[in-house]
């Protein structure tokens, strides 16, 4: 399987960076350097700028119709290409082929969904006060040049939920896009251009995250930051874009609870959150985390899972028949190490797993682990792993104030056959989504986005294309 050195694109171009550096990229299951990506030095990103200025200047004009045009080209790309795209997400992210053609099909529906968003941005005319025949109008217009910062867990579901949104709404976008796969991510960007894009309306960047981050965000050209990632890093960018007052979307860390009443259906519950737990090696935003059952299911509960865990067929993504690929790097190698020692320490039971896959690469057995106590690390911390931690519960509010307890509000799960606890649930869970009997089916027309240090904004629904809009007043007097 062959892999590609990946370029910086700008002002429609791909180009090395102009002093010519680069960065390795790694294979996170054998641990090899497959290729290198460009590393965007202060000048290219000024080349970058300049463009997205000038690509704005032109997109701006498109109508809807144009627009939806190209943007459908580019989903109908996507989906040719999967099979190609798959292998390099692969390579450079570990998560299984499936998985990652699934993610490319996903983005030609993303794309394909926008495009026709595109043609509901909608003003208002509102009656006015005045003796003279006034029109008082609100109309939306595009908020400018985008800087998009997305990460290494879904290098193109992370990118195209933005690059769709903010092209629908008429903005031009520099993507910093993750420097650990940074091909996979490209390909998208080849797709809009291939698919007739205008030169400068989308610019791609690797290099230095927080030098990238604090250059671009500071520039007066920058009229918009949307960031996908961890919590900390988003609580810099938030606070660094209210320096420069602009506008801003962030999508962070979770830490998400399962509900399991005691009417639910658990062969359903396992089934549904086994899946979610364990997809992309658990390093999924919206990564079901804290399990909370209740105790007359849980012991019942907790080893279906661990069952279900041990039937996973972990290994190379490219195999055959694999499940779970590796952890994209060895940091999370080392977090899974450190989640087990503590929960263990502080008095969980480990019902399977718990130990690093041999040498080579970043493989972790899917782990499930009970008894879980509140203080360790695993029900405070995102874990962003195949490890799942149960604990009991006995009445259904205990385990909503649990799940409330953190700072996180992303996504929860709940199972129950209650009309009356399905509605408790709805009221008092404080997540951006949340899925009761089913696993997580995230779309491009629901809304996607947290609460609390979760972040806030949407990269779903109308208003996810309303994150990429001003929305002016202007009174038109018949003089
Ligand atoms: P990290 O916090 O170092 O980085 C997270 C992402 O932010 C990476 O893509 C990184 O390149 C980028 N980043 C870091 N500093 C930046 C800066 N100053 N400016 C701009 N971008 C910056 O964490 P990591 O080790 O790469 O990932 C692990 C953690 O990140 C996880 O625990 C999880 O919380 C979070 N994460 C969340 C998502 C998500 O979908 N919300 C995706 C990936 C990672």
């Amino acid at each position: 399987m062959t892999y590609p050195n990946t370029q910086l694109f700008i002002d429609g171009v791909w180009q090395d960076a102009a002093d010519g550096r680069t960065l390795a990229v790694e294979n996170p299951a054998t641990g090899q350097e497959i290729g290198r990506v460009a590393h965007a030095s202060k000048a290219d990103l000024d080349k970058a700028l300049a463009a997205a200025q000038r690509g704005f200047e032109i997109w701006r004009d498109y109508t809807p119709a144009a627009r939806s045009k190209i943007l459908r080209k580019a989903a109908a790309l996507m989906r040719e290409r999967a099979d190609d795209i798959a292998k390099l997400l692969t390579q450079e992210q570990g998560k299984p082929l499936i998985e990652a053609k699934g993610e490319a099909m996903a983005a030609g529906d993303i794309i394909e969904w926008f495009a026709e968003e595109g043609f509901r941005v909608y003003g208002r005319l509102v009656p006015h006060r005045s003796d003279i025949a006034t029109r008082q109008m609100v109309i939306k217009d595009p908020v400018g040049p985008v800087a998009a910062f997305t990460p290494w867990n879904f290098p193109i579901n992370q990118v195209v939920r933005k690059i769709s949104a903010g092209l629908a709404a008429g903005c031009s976008l520099i993507v910093k896009a993750p420097e650990e796969t940074p091909a996979s991510p490209a390909a998208l960007i080849k797709a809009f251009q291939d698919a007739g894009l205008p030169e400068g309306v989308l610019g791609l960047v690797f290099g230095n995250p927080a030098e990238i981050s604090e250059y671009l965000i500071a520039s007066p050209i920058i009229r918009k930051i949307t960031f996908t990632g961890s919590t900390p890093v988003g609580k810099l960018l938030a606070g660094l874009a209210g320096q420069h007052m602009k506008r801003v979307s962030m999508e962070l860390g979770g830490h998400a609870p399962v509900i399991v009443a005691e009417d639910a259906d658990i062969a359903l519950a396992v089934r549904s959150v086994g899946t979610a737990k364990f997809r992309n090696a658990g390093q999924v935003c919206i990564s079901p985390t804290r399990f909370l059952v209740h105790n007359s299911v849980k012991d019942e509960f907790a080893k279906a899972l661990a069952a279900y865990a041990q039937g996973i067929k972990v290994g190379d993504g490219t195999a055959e028949g694999t499940q779970m690929g590796p952890l994209a790097n060895p940091r999370r190698l080392a977090a899974m190490a450190e989640f087990q020692q503590d929960a263990v320490e502080k008095g969980a039971t480990v019902l399977t797993g718990g130990s690093r896959i041999g040498e080579t690469g970043n493989f972790w057995q899917p782990t499930v682990l009970t008894d879980v106590p509140l203080e360790a690390r695993l029900f405070n911390d995102e874990p962003f792993g195949p490890v799942a931690g149960v604990r009991g519960f006995d009445k259904l509010e205990e385990a909503i104030s649990e799940a409330n307890r953190l700072s996180f509000g992303l996504a929860g799960y709940a199972f129950t056959r209650s009309l009356a606890n399905a509605d408790l649930l709805t009221r008092r869970v404080e997540v951006g989504m949340l899925w009761v009997n089913t696993p997580a089916t995230p779309s491009a027309e629901l809304p996607f986005g947290g609460l609390k240090d979760s972040g806030y904004g949407t990269e779903g629904g109308p208003e996810a294309v309303d994150a990429y809009l001003n929305t002016r007043a202007v009174v038109i007097a018949n003089v």
